[in-house]
């Protein structure tokens, strides 16, 4: 099976939780690539070259109903960097993989992609994802991490 779909089968089981999780936050060059390939513009500037997208119960707009990403092609940075998040402690950059379902059947290419995406998340990106409500938080660490 190709991998696409052997990840949206996973997903499907999963419902998208990730994609529950108040949508990306993107870089003004993401949101225009976006944009450019024709799909809604759903987003809110909430600072210098950063953007959210308006969420419906924390739904990311992009999400279809059959599970799968509706700009699948030109989806953001931090969607292709998930189960991958960086954050910071002590002024130092981090990585963790969350354990998600997807998690078990991604080899080590496909985790060292994911590594290089999230590596070239900024940190006003990372100090925005983390200031997600604790509720979302705890629903993350329910599926188990480990640092990367
Ligand atoms: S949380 Fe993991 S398994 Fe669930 S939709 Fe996201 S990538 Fe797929
Ligand atoms: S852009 Fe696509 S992959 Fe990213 S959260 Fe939205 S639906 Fe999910």
């Amino acid at each position: 099976m190709p991998k696409f779909y052997k990840f949206l089968e996973v997903c499907k089981k999963c419902k998208a939780f990730c994609c529950k999780l108040d949508g990306p936050t993107l870089t003004e060059k993401e949101k225009n690539k976006i944009l450019k390939a024709g799909f809604k513009d759903y987003f809110i500037k909430i600072g210098k070259g950063l953007y959210d997208v308006k969420t419906k119960q924390q739904v990311c707009p992009y999400l279809k109903k059959d599970y799968s990403c509706e700009i699948q092609k030109v989806k953001p940075r931090l969607c292709l960097a998930w189960p991958i998040i960086p954050y910071y402690k002590k002024g130092k950059r981090f990585y963790e993989i969350i354990k998600c379902p997807l998690y078990p059947y991604l080899n080590k290419k496909e985790i060292k992609k994911a590594r290089k995406e999230a590596s070239r998340i900024s940190i006003d990106m990372i100090k925005n994802i983390w200031e997600m409500p604790l509720s979302m938080k705890k629903k993350i660490k329910k599926f188990g991490h480990e640092e990367i």
